[in-house]
């Protein structure tokens, strides 16, 4: 293969890759300013929250615990079993629809202010770096340098800085799951007493120590697919990091042309995905604003209007009326206050006793010796109350029908899956034809809770 075959076109090459494919590793320049400060405070704020969820507790249980191997999820003091799924959709959908509607409204404010890839990197990892190694030029130095004692020193403390840090978060990431109390006594116990957690935990560990130390924006420009459709959820009146082109073109030297910009290269410096904002919006940009920053303070500098860079709409910036309150920004927001409220009326209704009808196996009848027709129903009955409940059945819609419940009441401690026999006997005369719909209602300390529909079936006359 020929060597102009070998190299990649720049618009085909992600930002952090050379011609020839390889990767282009990014020094960004630390940056002060308007934004940065608020997303750093956004982010301590985001970190804290993280770090203490796992550890706090309502009504007794924990605040919040994704427990997949017991298969129950605790929320804020109730316990969603696998039979709540629907809640989980929810959630879900309701996440989708979030980020559909914040997209359209102000781009990637998501990436750039929340997640916590952009989070811990920028916040934690990356001020460890820079507080160890120094700033973008002696970082790049230190790279360039030959390996002497001190270069050791300082990438083997930085190193040591990581995986202590990569340590708390994935120990964290692990208590979500798994509580703290596990992970503490995972911890704090030899590798010898529970092989298998601490893989679990070395693996976790490792991921995270890769994604920082390592792999870092390459997990937003290669693997995060929400940059791969961003663009088709966004208009030209969303609200993005922009650069003016008309301001700041012709750019060049203050004095020797008529743009603003002075093409001093500060916005590219300090961009984490080493991209160049001025030729416009790229799938790189995490909308994360330290261009703005970089960009104010060089115009303050050279006295000229801040905001060459800013937040702002395509449409305004080629002159156009524009508004936020769009069609599409509209239907989200109208869908999301629906789908709130829809799930907090489910969540507030959820039934806290519930049961399912399945029916054995084998013949659907046998007739007894008295000749009236037998089935027999196994339920699947679940109490998901942190409460015992005393339960009992009731059968309607066939009054010649009899249930047969080994024990009624009986006890349904809290927490628990049960499953029970029943049998209903009815006399065949009473299957005309064959079958009979029947209404089972479950009773929890004499209230009706529950109900499930069935059938009684008998041979066909
Ligand atoms: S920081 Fe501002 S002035 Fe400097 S190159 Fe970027 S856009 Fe131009
Ligand atoms: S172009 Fe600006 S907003 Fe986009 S990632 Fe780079 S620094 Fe952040």
């Amino acid at each position: 293969m020929s060597e102009p075959e070998q190299t990649l076109k720049a618009h085909s090459r992600p930002s952090t890759m050379d011609q020839t494919g390889k990767r282009l590793w990014i020094y960004p320049q630390a940056v002060a300013g308007f934004f940065t400060h608020r997303r750093e405070w956004v982010s301590y704020f985001l970190v804290v929250v993280y770090l203490l969820i796992p550890w706090l507790r309502y009504d007794g249980l924990p605040l919040v615990q994704l427990n997949i191997t017991e298969r129950q999820f605790i929320i804020l003091g109730n316990i969603y079993w696998p039979h709540d799924v629907k809640y989980l959709v929810f959630v879900l959908i309701l996440a989708g629809i979030s980020l559909f509607f914040f997209t359209a409204l102000a781009g990637r404010l998501w990436c750039g202010w929340a997640c916590p890839q952009t989070v811990f990197l920028e916040f934690i990892f990356r001020k460890v770096e820079t507080w160890i190694e120094g700033d973008r030029n002696k970082r790049m130095a230190l790279d360039r340098a030959p390996w002497t004692s001190q270069k050791l020193i300082k990438k083997a403390s930085k190193h040591a800085v990581f995986l202590l840090f990569s340590a708390i978060v994935a120990n964290t990431f692990l208590a979500y799951f798994v509580g703290t109390e596990n992970v503490l006594v995972w911890m704090t116990q030899a590798p010898t007493e529970h092989w298998v957690a601490f893989l679990v935990m070395a693996a976790n560990l490792g991921v995270f120590y890769f994604n920082f130390a390592w792999f870092r924006e390459q997990f937003c420009t290669i693997l995060c697919p929400y940059a791969r459709f961003q663009s088709a959820l966004t208009d030209e009146h969303t609200l993005q990091v922009t650069y003016d082109f008309t301001r700041g073109e012709p750019r060049g030297k203050k004095g020797k042309v008529a743009g603003d910009c002075i093409d001093c290269g500060a916005c590219v410096r300090v961009c984490p995905t080493g991209i160049d904002i001025r030729n416009g919006n790229q799938l790189e940009c995490i909308g994360c604003a330290r261009c703005i920053d970089a960009c104010d303070l060089i115009m303050d500098k050279v006295k000229r209007p801040r905001h060459l860079i800013r937040y702002d709409s395509e449409a305004r910036l080629n002159k156009k009326t524009t508004t936020l309150m769009r069609p599409r920004v509209l239907i989200y927001a109208v869908l999301l206050v629906v789908l709130v409220s829809g799930f907090f009326w489910a969540v507030s209704h959820r039934p806290l006793v519930e049961f399912n009808v399945l029916r054995s196996p084998g013949n659907p009848y046998i007739i007894l010796q008295n000749g009236d027709v037998s089935n027999h129903l196994s339920l699947r009955l679940v109490n998901k109350d942190r409460q015992s409940h005393n339960i009992s059945f009731r059968l309607e819609g066939l009054d010649e029908a009899q249930l047969v419940v080994p024990v009624q009441p009986f006890l349904l401690p809290a927490n628990t899956i049960r499953r029970l026999e029943i049998f209903i006997n009815v006399p065949v005369a009473a299957l005309s034809d064959g079958k009979h719909p029947v209404v089972l209602k479950l009773y929890s300390d004499e209230m009706e809770v529950a109900q499930s529909d069935a059938y009684v079936l008998g041979p066909q006359q």
